[in-house]
């Protein structure tokens, strides 16, 4: 192992939860907000997101690595990272949430909500400092910003990079050397990455395995340094041991293609009795039919053909599983062609596909349409699903596809 990855703190993960994680109450919440920062402004920003859920730490722990091994190294560095917790209350108390998803709500409606209970207790006083928090980091001009947020899954399996489908958040997420999976932004709503995506930076998350193998840590480490090159705040040959963690990333997710795109989101609810079927691991492949799980009305099935994603094996959560499917590089190139053409101004000529008034960016179309023309081809042209009304789909231009 390099030396930059090599760390004292790797013991095990209880002892992350314990030892790591127990914030030290004498600062407040306030002052944990802010894991660390380092270098100067002006110049490229990248800001960090670890444990918006509590019980994944690995992003907490590998975010605390870099930024001492970076005041350690001092190496040169264009710019500033600044590294953020997420759920402090719940990463104390090692659970996903205390009250509600914090990784949910960030709807214009759910943040102004928040912003009025800065006092508030669990999530919603979590969410208020985070907004002041993002605001303050987001200031000023945005094209250099690039925000990465880090995860861990329940499920075993190797790691990876999930985004919202923009050329620009390709080219960045395509330098760090994980594979990509496009599209959850379509099937979640209210995700801290999706506003921010709105906002103009450029975002991506990632998922380093599972929550509490000590290997999490390590991949989220070095995809976080594989950041900080890719978005040009270290030179390659200032980090020494570039070389051999882009190997070991490369070696994690070696039997994997590398972009697949979310299909299928199963919705649960405490209700609804749903259990995983055990033993699956991220990325194993499903047969449509194969039953997955069980709830109250008797098993679940799979939907179609794919790989099982993010299947649910924690006691907190409404995701049941997920179904994804491999991407053909071809398709990506294709699109990407088609969206600098600007080919998707030309939908709207389409029968049953209208736009909407006063909104250059809506298309509204005919279900009866929809049926022959799939939703592949909207995101070909780089749009997003955002709505299902009765006999009409809303589609949305996903905003700074090409810049800012
Ligand atoms: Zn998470």
């Amino acid at each position: 192992m390099s030396r930059v990855v090599s760390s004292p703190e790797r013991s095990g993960p209880e002892a992350h939860r314990q030892a790591d994680l127990r914030l030290s109450g004498r600062d407040g919440l306030e002052s944990e907000r802010i894991i660390g920062r380092y270098g100067t402004l002006p110049g490229p920003r990248l800001i960090c997101l670890g444990g918006l859920h509590g019980n994944e730490p690995a992003g907490v722990l590998a975010l605390r690595r870099v930024l001492s091994t970076l005041h350690e190294t001092k190496p040169p560095f264009n710019g500033q990272i600044v590294a953020i917790a997420g759920n402090i209350r719940a990463l104390r108390a090692g659970r996903r949430f205390l009250e509600r998803d914090l990784n949910r709500g960030w709807s214009p409606r759910g943040m102004q909500r928040a912003e009025t209970s800065p006092g508030a207790p669990a999530e919603d006083g979590e969410q208020a400092q985070l907004i002041a928090v993002l605001r303050k980091e987001l200031e000023g001009d945005r094209s250099g910003i690039n925000v990465i947020d880090l995860h861990t899954t329940s499920a075993d399996g190797p790691p990876f990079l999930t985004l919202a489908d923009t050329i620009r958040n390709r080219a960045f997420a395509r330098r760090i050397g994980l594979p990509l999976v496009l599209g959850i932004e379509e099937q979640i709503n209210g995700a801290l990455l999706e506003v921010i995506t709105t906002a103009g930076p450029v975002t991506m998350g990632i998922e380093a395995g599972q929550h509490d193998d000590p290997v999490s840590v390590d991949h989220h480490e070095r995809a976080v340094w594989m950041a900080l090159i890719a978005g040009g705040h270290l030179a390659e040959e200032d980090l020494p041991e570039a070389e051999s963690m882009r190997e070991a990333l490369g070696e994690a997710s070696r039997d994997l293609p590398m972009i697949f795109e979310v299909r299928y989101r199963k919705p649960v609810d405490d209700g609804d009795g749903f259990t995983m079927r055990p033993g699956y691991l991220n990325f194993q492949r499903i047969s449509a039919g194969e039953v997955v799980g069980h709830d109250r009305d008797g098993p679940v099935t799979a939907p179609e053909d794919g790989r099982i994603f993010l299947p649910l094996y924690q006691d907190q959560g409404d995701d049941g599983f997920f179904v994804v499917r491999d991407v053909r590089p071809a398709w990506l190139r294709l699109s990407a062609g088609l969206r600098r053409l600007r080919i998707s101004s030309l939908a709207r000529w389409l029968p049953g596909i209208h736009p909407a008034r006063r909104r250059e960016d809506v298309l509204i179309v005919d279900r009866r349409v929809a049926r022959w023309l799939t939703a592949d081809v909207f995101h070909l042209l780089g749009y997003r699903k955002s709505r299902v009304t009765r006999g009409w789909y809303v589609f949305r231009r996903r905003s700074h596809d090409l810049k800012v």
